[in-house]
């Protein structure tokens, strides 16, 4: 087995933005990238961007550009240069000893240095009647499922109240026949913008102050309402939808690390003097570290910096 010197773990703006600046220092790296899983949403190699429609707010693209075709040409400009692409999920790594080993279930990678940028992925509500209508008219992922022929035309409900939820919605409202927004609180956390966006569409309602209490209807095995409860006056009632998209928010990618490297309370990677984790050598990026920015523009700027650190501690352990 040959040492890589760069193993980059991640398909993401941040993945390809350090693939891109340490190929072209030559170092020749290797991308291990996630397999698609349509149930997980953003494990979808190439990250959240891949589920996203219109980006408006990359810079460069006045026009603004789809998620999947921003994509694909960051994908292009780091094989441009020499980046080697692999397919599959790290399960396990070795960080005590150098080089550092990863391994997925199928292969053993050995590196002199590791970018994370793993990224994170859709939180899910942790209901039991969740659980049993995943792919059943449930689904976190509109982009992904919302022009599934169960949907069209028909009642839907999307949880949360942030940019996420908002930009589902609207989405959502090109096959619906409506759309309500189920939120916890009486305001939005989505962008002003976008809550323009969404107030302005005659096919979007929304339903504050509410929490699910369960999803109708486990025992025939599909979707056809929602049991809400008024978080004040604790009242229930019950809202008709044949399908729900939940999107109340993201974790980090990063259970793979857990006990070999430092993370925080919620998950997400430590990283001081810019990318450095606290194993010399293992550096991380994007939204495996960042759970205030979360932009892609912001991730890819972190990949940027992750192989300028990289690059740097290579060097320094030749010297
Ligand atoms: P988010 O901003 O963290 O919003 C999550 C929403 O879900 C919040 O409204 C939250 O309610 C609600 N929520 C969380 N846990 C819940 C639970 N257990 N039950 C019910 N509701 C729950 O997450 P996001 O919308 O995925 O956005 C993440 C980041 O990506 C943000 O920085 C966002 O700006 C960015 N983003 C940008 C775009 C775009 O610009 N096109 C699109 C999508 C996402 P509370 O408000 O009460 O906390």
């Amino acid at each position: 087995m040959a040492t890589e010197n760069v193993v980059i773990v991640g398909s993401g703006p941040s993945a390809f933005t350090a693939a891109l600046y340490t190929s072209r220092a030559n170092l020749t790296p290797l991308i291990i990238e996630g397999e698609a899983d349509s149930t997980k949403r953003v494990d979808i190699p190439g990250g959240q961007l891949m589920i996203t429609t219109d980006v408006e707010n990359y810079p460069g693209f006045p026009e603004g550009v789809e998620g999947p075709h921003l994509m694909s040409l960051m994908r292009k400009q780091a094989e441009r240069f020499g980046t080697r692409i692999e397919t599959g999920w790290i399960e396990k790594v070795d960080f005590t000893r150098k080089p550092f080993r990863l391994w997925t279930s199928e292969k053993e990678y050995s590196a002199r240095a590791v970018v994370l940028a793993t990224g994170a992925g859709a939180k899910f509500l942790g209901i039991p009647s969740e659980k049993a209508l995943m792919n059943k008219g449930l689904s976190a992922c509109a982009t992904c499922d919302g022009a599934l022929p169960i949907f069209r035309q028909k009642a839907l409900a999307v949880i949360g109240g942030g940019d996420t939820a908002i930009e589902e919605a609207t989405f959502l409202t090109r096959f619906a026949s409506k759309v309500t927004i189920v939120h916890r609180r009486d305001q939005l956390r989505a962008s002003k913008i976008m809550q323009e966006k969404a107030r302005k569409n005659p096919k979007i309602e929304f339903k504050w102050n509410s929490i699910v209490a369960e999803i109708l209807d486990v025992k025939t095995g599909k979707v056809t309402g929602l049991r809400l409860q008024d978080v004040h006056s604790k009242a229930e009632s019950i809202l008709p939808v044949t399908g729900v998209f939940v999107a109340i928010g993201h974790e980090p990618n990063t259970a793979f690390v857990r006990g070999a490297i430092d993370l925080d309370d919620k998950g997400y990677v430590k990283v001081a003097r810019g990318t450095y984790t606290s194993v010399d050598g293992v550096f991380a990026a994007g939204d495996c570290v960042d759970h205030v920015y979360r932009q892609a523009i912001t991730a890819a700027g972190m990949g940027c910096m992750a192989a300028i650190d990289c690059e740097r501690w290579l060097e320094s352990q030749e010297a």
